[in-house]
């Protein structure tokens, strides 16, 4: 969904950050807002969101996506003392296809400790390992099209 108002008034984050929604805030600032997650994978898992709404990675200036880095890198030792744990997994779910549910971009903290149940498989099994002129053929397209301010442009959205 593009960034419009009707976007935004559907927007569960936009209702919270607009104070009309309960939320267990604990941390904020001019650009960015961190909130505990209401379904958490354990206690201390925090969701880092953009004031303003973006829908996916690649709808996020660059200059909010580095912000929202810098606020989780400095979140993360601090839910690391709280939640005694110091294994975290730090998630994006960009799309649809990629498990995003709330389209309102956001970085999930999650501390985690062995035995928990959660788990982000990777490598994942059900993948086999291609050969190396594979991986440097890929590697290859990635190095041309960040040479090429054309083929580095967004791509198009999926069609519907
Ligand atoms: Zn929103």
């Amino acid at each position: 969904m593009p960034n419009t108002a009707a976007a935004q008034r559907a927007c569960p984050f936009c209702e919270i950050i607009r104070g009309a929604s309960e939320v267990s805030l604990c941390y904020e600032d001019a650009t960015a807002l961190a909130f505990m997650d209401i379904q958490p994978v354990r206690a201390g898992h925090v969701l880092v969101v953009p004031r303003a709404h973006y829908e996916r990675v690649d709808d996020l200036p660059r200059a909010v996506g580095l912000h929202l880095y810098d606020v989780a890198t400095r979140l993360i030792p601090v839910i690391q003392q709280v939640s005694g744990t110091r294994d975290m997994n730090i998630v994006v779910n960009s799309g649809a296809g990629a498990g995003q549910d709330v389209f309102h971009f956001h970085v999930h903290l999650i501390p985690r400790a062995a035995g928990d149940g959660f788990d982000v498989p990777l490598p994942f099994p059900g993948s086999e390992m291609p050969d190396r002129t594979r991986l440097d053929a890929m590697a290859a397209r990635i190095i041309s099209a960040m040479r090429d301010p054309v083929a580095h442009a967004t791509p198009a959205a999926a069609p519907s």
